[in-house]
């Protein structure tokens, strides 16, 4: 098995899902005590956090880029980055390293692909849902992403920020996703993609009359596979 290298922290609550999922995932295919081999890198998110409200992309890639070239010098043979958002900067980071970069965008789109679906919603940070790094990268699949309004988008933000990547799940909060999501199929979405690592924290299948998509879980699925080949 290839050893994967985890761009993590970003937040932890769905860093420490994406572990428990790589586990799960080897060990069902493995059987036995096979586990995940894998090294970890979880950055301060507060320091993300910051560069991204102020708009220092380029120092987050900085930040992201180290993180990547330690992993490669722990002996990392697969670099995988935790969340959907800093894929922002996915080059910067790719660059950084001479391992291949498992770009989260990808392995949903082919999961979308795989279930033979064209027309998806998107829920995310706005920074996912509203910038081209993440939407582009899934139309270039041939996908046609739709977006909630913007005080729908505004909600589901928050709610990542001020809750989710706090660890708090919220009743209300989940009733407020199923009707995004309840709009995004009057819309013509025939699935929902769960385009941050934290939403699948809050959202489960019974809440979508559509297929999700939940992006760490596919994102761990892809690396395994990746892993084992
Ligand atoms: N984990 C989230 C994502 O998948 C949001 C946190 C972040 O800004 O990285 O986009």
């Amino acid at each position: 098995m290839k050893t994967l290298g985890l761009i993590g922290g970003m937040s932890w609550e769905s860093t420490a899902e994406y572990y428990r999922t790589l586990n799960q995932l080897t060990r069902d295919r493995l059987g036995g005590l096979h586990s995940a081999q894998l090294v970890l890198y979880s950055v301060d998110f507060a320091d993300i956090e910051h560069l991204q409200t102020t708009g220092r992309w380029e120092e987050a890639g900085t930040v992201l880029a180290d993180a990547a070239r330690a992993l490669e010098a722990a002996g990392a043979e697969l670099l995988l980055i935790c969340t959907n958002t800093m894929h922002k900067v996915a080059d910067q980071v790719a660059a950084a390293v001479t391992i291949p970069l498992l770009h989260l965008a990808d392995a949903t789109a082919q999961a979308v692909q795989a279930a033979g679906l064209r027309q998806v919603g998107l829920l995310g940070t706005a920074f996912t849902m509203e910038q081209d790094f993440y939407r582009g990268r899934l139309t270039s699949h041939g996908l046609t992403v739709l977006t909630p309004e913007a005080d729908s988008r505004a909600l589901v933000h928050r709610v990542i920020y001020d809750e989710l990547c706090l660890g708090t799940v919220r009743e209300d909060s989940r009733a407020a996703y199923r009707r995004i999501i309840a709009d995004l199929v009057t819309a013509g979405a025939e699935g929902i993609i769960l385009g941050c690592t934290e939403i699948e924290l809050l959202i489960r299948p019974e809440d979508s009359p559509v297929p999700l998509f939940p992006t760490a879980h596919l994102h761990a699925e892809a690396a395994v596979t990746a892993a084992l080949a």
